[in-house]
């Protein structure tokens, strides 16, 4: 058996692991990483990366489709074709790029690259069985970075009509009738690209609101789009079965009900890889299904360090390549721990939601007593002249202080009001800071400092 010594050990190469051995690279520490699928785990094989390419895609087939009838724009086109299977080849090829440069980069740092899957001996010893014959590795440090994968339902388990968000990505045509059972955000960000690109869509979702994650006012506007899509959307339903192309629901009033459906796309939520790997006999302390990580990510066993999605909510690549990147620095010697004031979020909607920090009934509960401004994109010039008004940016802040709690929007576009979000909470920023910084005109930007100023009790377009 081959054997390897190293300094550190990194299991699975998705955004937290690659960004934790790329970081540890480049501080000289002696790194292997180990793979049992692609370079760039979930997020860029099978989630953040295709899923925004399709959503794209349909967005474009969408924009076309609404020119074949007279509008206010003056366009008008022919009726548009889509080849699905063309737009698959096309996003295959975006995560190809993104695979190799990924490779690449894991390379450039000195990190070596083990293909196969890793099975925990002890808490510092992994066998991987690879092409060529198995392989043991010995660290001083192991960093779990294992993700998560799709949570089936007993009653619709994966296969044939029954899809995860892996299948739904891959699919050669489109539905003609799309039930998806999860209103979350894979549900409804691929929910949304699939009624774009023309089949019937039904959302199917237990609790009684859509994305419940965000408050209803974020949500409102998606489900207005939703409505204008066609989609229709069954709150406090749940799904029980597939039989003859229909899905049965039991109702929010207990009734049942057959949904005709070609396709089901099941979306209830993803599990931690914790399971078939060696991990159980490690017996390392767990909050609920998830590894307990404290906050430099350490778990309860000496030397072993856990990141991203297997440690749980939320699960997001930025959060995962977050910790990578601090669990290197620790390793490496370097004196840091978990201090992030928000981890931003976004769902690619339409229109799209962002958060970061405190929403006003958070902050509420949390005892502060707060000032929240509001400001419509329907008073944003650069939204009229982009046809898409709805939606809007909101500032939540301390009453005494006016230290800024939360930033929230709704609208086309407003993923990338993320970055400014996240820099005002990190920066300790205030109402007046908000206020007080020039923003270009005309851009959706000005929502924020517009909702600065209706916080602060003067706003200027409004
Ligand atoms: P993963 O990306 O899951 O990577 C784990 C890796 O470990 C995998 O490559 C796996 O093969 C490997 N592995 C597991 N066990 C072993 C083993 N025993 N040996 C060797 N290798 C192993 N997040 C966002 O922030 N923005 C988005 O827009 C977004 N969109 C998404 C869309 C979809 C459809 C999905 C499914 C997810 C989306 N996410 C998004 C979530 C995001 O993909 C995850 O939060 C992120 O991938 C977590 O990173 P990770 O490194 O923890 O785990
Ligand atoms: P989710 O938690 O966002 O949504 C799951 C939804 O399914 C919930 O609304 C839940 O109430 C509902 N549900 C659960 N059981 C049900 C049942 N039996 N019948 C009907 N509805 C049921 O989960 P997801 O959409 O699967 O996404 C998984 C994770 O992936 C997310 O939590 C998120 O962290 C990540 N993700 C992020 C992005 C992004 O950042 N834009 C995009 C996609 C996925």
């Amino acid at each position: 058996m081959k054997e390897i010594v190293c300094k550190l050990l990194v299991i699975g190469a998705g955004p937290g692991g690659y960004i934790c051995a790329i970081r540890a690279g480049q501080l000289g520490l002696d790194t292997v990483i180990v793979e049992k699928a692609k370079a760039g785990g979930t997020c860029l094989n099978v989630g953040c990366i295709p899923s925004k390419a399709l959503i794209h895609a349909a967005q474009e087939f969408a924009t076309v489709r609404h020119m074949t009838a007279p509008n206010a724009l003056g366009i008008t086109v022919e009726a548009p074709k889509l080849d699905l299977a063309q737009t698959v080849r096309w996003k295959d090829g975006i995560v190809g790029r993104l695979n190799s440069g990924v490779l690449g980069l894991l390379r450039k740092a000195r990190v070596k690259i083990v293909h196969g899957e890793a099975r925990f001996r002890d808490g510092k010893t992994v066998e991987v069985e690879t092409e060529t014959g198995t392989q043991l590795i010995r660290a001083e440090t192991v960093v779990i970075a294992t993700g998560s994968e799709p949570v089936e339902l007993p009653a619709l388990p994966f296969g044939g009509a029954i899809l995860s968000s892996t299948g739904a990505l891959s699919l050669q045509s489109v539905p003609q009738k799309l039930a998806v059972v999860g209103g979350g955000y894979i549900g409804l960000e691929l929910g949304t690209a699939f009624a774009k690109l023309g089949a019937e869509v039904t959302v199917v979702e237990a609790m009684a609101q859509i994305l419940p994650q965000y408050d209803a006012e974020l949500v409102k506007p998606v489900a207005k789009r939703l409505a204008d899509l066609g989609v229709t959307v069954l709150t406090g339903a749940k799904a029980k079965g597939y039989s003859g192309e229909a899905l049965t629901i039991e109702t929010a009033s207990g009734a049942q009900k057959r949904i005709a459906a070609d396709k089901v796309l099941v979306t209830v939520g993803r599990r931690p890889r914790t399971e078939g790997w060696g991990l159980e006999d490690l017996d390392l302390d767990r909050a609920g299904r998830f590894i307990r990580i404290d906050e430099r990510c350490r778990t309860s066993m000496r030397g072993v360090y856990a990141i991203g999605d297997v440690t749980g909510e939320p699960m997001l690549a930025h959060r995962a390549m977050a910790q990578g990147e601090m669990v290197a620095e620790i390793v490496a010697g370097r004196k840091r721990a978990w201090d992030k004031r928000a981890i931003p979020a976004v769902c690619f909607t339409d229109p799209e939601i962002v958060t970061a920090g405190l929403s006003p009934d958070e902050a509420r509960a949390q005892g502060y007593e707060i000032r929240v401004g509001l400001f419509p994109f329907n008073a944003n010039g650069r939204a009229m002249t982009t046809q898409s008004e709805d939606g809007f940016v909101r500032a939540v802040a301390r009453a005494d202080t006016n230290l800024v709690l939360g930033l929230q929007a709704v609208g086309a576009g407003v993923s990338e009001l993320s970055s400014a979000f996240s820099l005002a909470l990190e920066m300790g920023a205030r109402l007046e800071d908000i206020a007080g910084t020039i923003h270009a005109h005309p851009t959706r930007s000005e929502g924020l400092q517009e909702a600065a100023l209706k916080a602060l009790g003067h706003a200027l377009h409004i």
